[in-house]
């Protein structure tokens, strides 16, 4: 059985197309400036060169000599003078674009490769193939994260996406992606949610394995990928995916109902978003509000900031769109497993516990009180929250709430209208779980970020698949950290959410709302399921369930009490 992680539910049965950024506009053109053409190569050449001089040092410095030889191989490649001189030659020959001729001269070069029997060899058409989509990439001035498929529906096999990739890919086409990085909670799982793509992550040698044009299924749900199956396997899981569809289908009819358990207890379910475009997704499935918007997103794959502007054009839609229920809209929280090319974060040897988030804010003060004066502009369009992500003390509460204090003080002045909004700060450190009943005397509410709180605790990088199986949120250590922030909520009256993976997480549901969590935030695709889960069940069972397990002391017992009792 082939195996990688399930990060986002459902089934696909399809062809495999592999992406290898290859498929970008290569295609033949006439060219009367020949001598332009030249020198374009060369321009390239030299922006690559350049690029890889500076990744060759830095991973020398991070990685050591081994990582950097790889670096600088690539350079070796991109100054090869035979390779060079064939492109030269083909553009004179057949007066074509450059594109083009670096395409196809390269190409010969890959196949060369691949055909060898030594399988070091072969491996090094990879490196060609690296280098040549890195200079077609530069060549056609686009940002890594740009991609162009094929209209046919799909499989798409790729060694990574980037969150902003799997945000832009048609879903007429694609029916489920596979990747060789990557882990459950890594924002490009995240997104897959959020677009409702059935996604598998971290499996091994995906390029050798699922071959071109392949018939495959993917099983989402354990993370299992069938190829070479009969027509008894093909049935089935054509009719496990119609029932799942189906099953999704009839959960529409609560779309109007109120999140309410069988004794009358209430509880709020709220979607999450990653732009305005999402919301439509939020409101088809009946959330209460938004529960976490993740603002970064709009930072990301672009080569320059969103203006002020632009940004409280977008928080206003969103307010507006959303009426008056509730939206939470968190700070950026760049840096870790989101990068821009423009901030110039520092490469720090371990990024998620570097610069990141709120941190970045601080060293970036303009891109924050942009960030700020625009949410602040916009509260007055609807029922606005502000949230900080990475808090780690209550320095860092005082540090955000005199921003926002400076930029009242100025919109006082200036007779800028806006409206005061709970401002709140997420739970995803250690250190702030356990100073929680400090934190909360100065904030309005808190949401538990379970994917950071994971990651920090048990000091295992989030996107790391090696490190999968330290995705621990059933471990006596992260429920004890939850249930201290929500005792710290619940002893001074401030509301409290959980935002992260786990809050989707049908078995962790009974933990949380038994233990007091007020609101579930989570992709929009999850939300019907669980209000289907609460209805169908008491309160009362989920507090004795939270107390029952919060005795327990092995991460075993929760895990089979939970399933004895909860799962279908
Ligand atoms: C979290 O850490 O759980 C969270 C919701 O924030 P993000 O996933 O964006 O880091
Ligand atoms: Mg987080």
């Amino acid at each position: 059985m082939i195996k990688g992680i399930p990060v986002s539910e459902g089934y696909a049965i399809g062809s495999v197309y592999q992406w290898h950024e290859t498929t970008l506009d290569t295609s033949k053109k006439k060219i009367s400036n020949l001598k332009a053409e030249i020198d374009f190569l060369h321009e390239t050449i030299e922006k690559t060169k350049a690029q890889l001089d500076v990744l060759m040092k830095k991973s020398k410095d991070i990685y050591g000599e081994e990582t950097s030889k790889i670096f600088e191989a690539h350079l070796l490649i991109v100054q090869d003078p035979e390779m060079i001189k064939n492109i030269e030659t083909k553009i004179n020959e057949e007066s074509c674009n450059m594109l083009y001729a670096l395409k196809t001269v390269t190409d010969d070069y890959i196949h060369v490769f691949e055909n060898l029997d030594d399988d070091y060899l072969k491996e090094r058409a990879l490196d060609i193939i690296d280098v040549r989509n890195r200079m077609i990439r530069n060549a056609l001035n686009l940002s890594p994260d740009e991609m162009v498929l094929p209209k046919k529906e799909m499989i798409l096999v790729a060694y990574e996406l980037t969150p902003s990739q799997i945000a832009s890919l048609d879903l007429n086409y694609v029916k489920g992606f596979i990747t060789e990085t990557g882990g459950k909670t890594s924002h490009s799982a995240i997104m897959s949610k959020l677009v409702g793509l059935p996604a598998i992550m971290g499996f091994d040698n995906a390029f050798k394995i699922l071959k071109q044009n392949k018939e495959i299924i993917m099983d989402a749900f354990t993370g299992e990928i069938i190829i070479d199956y009969n027509s008894e396997t093909y049935h089935t899981y054509l009719y496990k995916r119609d029932q799942y569809l189906s099953y999704k289908d009839s959960l529409k009819r609560l779309i109007k109902e109120p999140t309410r358990s069988q004794d009358g207890k209430t509880y709020i379910l709220s979607g999450q978003i990653g732009s305005s475009k999402d919301v439509s997704q939020v409101i088809e499935n009946g959330a209460d509000g938004i529960g976490l918007f993740r603002t970064e997103f709009l930072f990301i794959n672009r080569l320059t900031p969103p203006s002020e502007e632009d940004q409280f054009i977008e928080y206003k839609s969103i307010l507006e769109m959303m009426k008056d229920k509730p939206v939470v809209i968190r700070t950026i929280d760049l840096g870790g497993d989101k990068q821009t090319p423009y901030l110039h974060i520092k490469s720090d040897l371990n990024p998620s516990l570097g610069i990141r988030a709120i941190r970045l804010s601080i060293y970036h003060q303009d891109v924050i009180y942009k960030q700020l004066r625009a949410l602040i502009r916009a509260s007055i369009y609807g029922n606005l929250s502000v949230m900080f992500p990475m808090v780690a003390s209550l320095e860092d509460i005082m540090m955000v709430k005199q921003w926002i204090t400076d930029i009242k003080v100025e919109f006082d002045a200036l007779g800028i209208p806006y409206k005061n909004f709970p401002i709140g700060i997420m739970i995803e450190i250690p250190s702030a779980a356990l100073m929680a009943d400090e934190f909360a005397k100065h904030v309005d509410f808190f949401s538990i970020g379970t994917n950071d709180l994971i990651q920090y605790t048990f000091a295992a990088d989030r996107t790391s698949e090696d490190l999968d199986y330290l995705y621990r949120p059933f471990s006596p250590a992260i429920l004890r950290l939850i249930h201290m922030a929500v005792k710290a909520a619940k002893d001074n009256h401030i509301h409290i959410s959980v935002c992260g993976e786990m809050a989707s997480d049908q078995l962790a549901l009974p933990l949380l709302l038994g233990m007091g969590v007020d609101e579930l935030s989570m992709s929009p695709s999850q939300i019907l399921k669980s209000k289907d889960f609460v209805l169908n069940h008491h309160h009362s069972v989920f507090e004795y369930a939270a107390d029952y397990v919060m005795k327990l002391t092995t991460e075993k017992e929760i895990l089979k009490f939970l399933k004895d009792n909860f799962q279908k």
